[in-house]
């Protein structure tokens, strides 16, 4: 523990990602009344999508953002960054959900990930894109039927995907606990985050998007044919709204009804030498799960400091105020989890530590709720999974928003919700109970084995 508490002794209590001498400046907040032909409220991945989007089908549209805080201040500035095709939190979960749809989604994430890239590399956005690949480690002999299932799904629906064994796993990231590995090889990789949400930004500012930032929205009056959005000095009329608020209850109180509201842990590591790097391997510098029941994720970053996340806390009420985990104690059980996983790096130290609202679902993908008789769309849940998969909530988002109709619209994850979740305090109860089997199930089983087995059944897939 002394040994965990020094390596975090200097770490500063802010996303690496935003802590960056690149990042923009604000933009003015809402001051008085204003029309739009669209309204989003939130500027995060899926709300800069969206107007990005709208922008590139009309250029006429007129698009506002309103903005609580500051583009990419969210989870956009807060994630591991590795980026996924899948538009349903990997094919497995995919498979778990909707079976019959599997062919159109794996087509829907395709699309998705080229449109992403596109528009990445048409306006020079630099934010320092790596197609590496993701890889899932095994972190127990158990867990490689789990693998072998997943390769073959991934192997029957095209995928460039290899299954390594304890020792070519070894050789791609050296770790004691790795018993063996699956990497898909294209269509995934890693990404500066922020970098991302603040390209977007300039490109969304280009098109002529209107961007207030520092601008909560504080209510919704519906006036028949539009809604009002109404923030603390200015209202925005506009006959439809986008509410990309993910983990934020904001919009409407049923947002809630389906979404769980969990933060999750980051630390990143200072800059590693070439030597520290060598005890590593890693050369092919790919984006990593493995299969903890709490997962953890790790990956590199342009500079070669590691970044490791993965530790969800749920807080009373669905609290999603990072500010919360300003203790450095917080990150102390992360911090234990990286030096099991890489002990060969017991000489190094964390610079940053921070935490990121994740938008949990039953799904455990992004879902869409229609309010306002249809004059306004949540497109959230994409539950610690929408780097790239926001682009695709936004779009569809936007079709619902817009009436539009289609063979895609028709599908089950674009009409139906994903399973309700009981109100506080049993949901305050029920999370703290199973936040602290996962954090020992591994370990120790018994109870928290049987109680991990009935939340599943419930419907999340843990
Ligand atoms: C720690 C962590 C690790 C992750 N790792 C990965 C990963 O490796 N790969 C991956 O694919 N995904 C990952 N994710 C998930 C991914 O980051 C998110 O799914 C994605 O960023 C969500 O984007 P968003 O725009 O929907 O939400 P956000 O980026 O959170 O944006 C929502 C915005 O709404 C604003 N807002 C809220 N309420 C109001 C209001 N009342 N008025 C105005 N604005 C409001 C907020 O300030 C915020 O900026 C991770 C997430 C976290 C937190």
């Amino acid at each position: 523990m002394i040994a965990i508490r020094r390596a975090l002794a200097d770490a500063t209590l802010y996303p690496f990602w935003l802590d960056n001498k690149l990042a923009p400046g604000s933009e003015m907040h809402l001051v008085g009344p204003t029309d739009a032909d669209l309204a989003i409220v939130g500027g995060g991945f899926t709300g800069l999508w969206a107007a990005i989007l709208a922008k590139q089908e009309n250029p006429g549209r007129d698009v506002v953002i309103i903005e609580a805080g500051k583009v990419g201040h969210g989870a956009s500035g807060r994630p591991g960054g590795i980026v996924s095709t899948s538009v349903m939190h990997g094919l497995y979960n995919a498979n778990r959900i909707f079976p019959n749809d599997l062919a159109a989604l794996e087509r829907l994430g395709k699309a998705n990930l080229d449109g992403w890239q596109k528009t990445i590399d048409e306006h020079g956005i630099d934010a320092d894109l790596e197609w590496t690949g993701e890889m899932t480690v095994a972190v127990a002999k158990s867990h490689l039927q789990e693998l072998q299932d997943e390769y073959e799904l991934a192997k029957r629906h095209g995928h460039n995907v290899v299954l390594l064994d304890r020792e070519q796993a070894q050789a791609e990231l050296a770790s004691p606990i790795f018993e063996g590995a699956m990497w898909s090889r294209e269509r995934s990789g890693i990404v500066h985050p922020a970098k991302l949400a603040w390209g977007l930004k300039r490109v969304a500012l280009s098109l002529g998007v209107r961007i207030y930032e520092h601008t909560p929205m504080t209510g919704v009056e519906d006036n028949g044919s539009t809604l009002t959005i109404i923030t603390h000095d200015g209202r925005v009329k506009a006959p439809k709204v986008l509410f990309a608020t993910n983990a934020w209850n904001a919009g409407h109180k049923k947002i809630k009804s389906r979404i769980v509201a969990v933060r999750d842990r980051v630390i990143a590591t200072e800059p590693l030498t070439e030597e520290q790097l060598a005890r590593l391997g890693w050369k092919n510098r790919q984006g990593v799960y493995d299969t903890r029941t709490q997962l953890n994720y790790t990956r590199l970053t342009s500079d070669n400091r590691i970044i490791f996340g993965g530790r969800v806390g749920y807080f009373f009420n669905n609290n999603t105020d990072p500010a919360q985990d300003r203790q450095i104690e917080t990150y102390e059980r992360l911090a234990g989890y990286f030096f099991n996983t890489f002990p060969q790096l017991h000489d190094v130290k964390f610079t940053h530590a921070w935490s990121g609202p994740i938008d949990l679902t039953m799904r455990l993908a992004v879902h869409f709720q229609r309010y306002y008789g249809g004059k306004g769309i949540y497109a959230g849940g994409y539950s610690g999974f929408g780097v790239t998969t926001t682009r695709f909530g936004a779009n569809i988002g936007l079709d619902i928003l817009d009436g539009k109709t289609g063979p895609d619209l028709d599908l089950d994850f674009a009409r139906t919700l994903p399973n309700w979740i009981p109100p506080e305090p049993f949901r305050w109860i029920g999370a703290k109970l199973t936040m602290y089997a996962l954090d020992e199930v591994d370990q120790k089983g018994g109870w928290r084995k049987l109680w991990i087995n009935m939340v599943h059944r419930m419907g999340f897939p843990l």
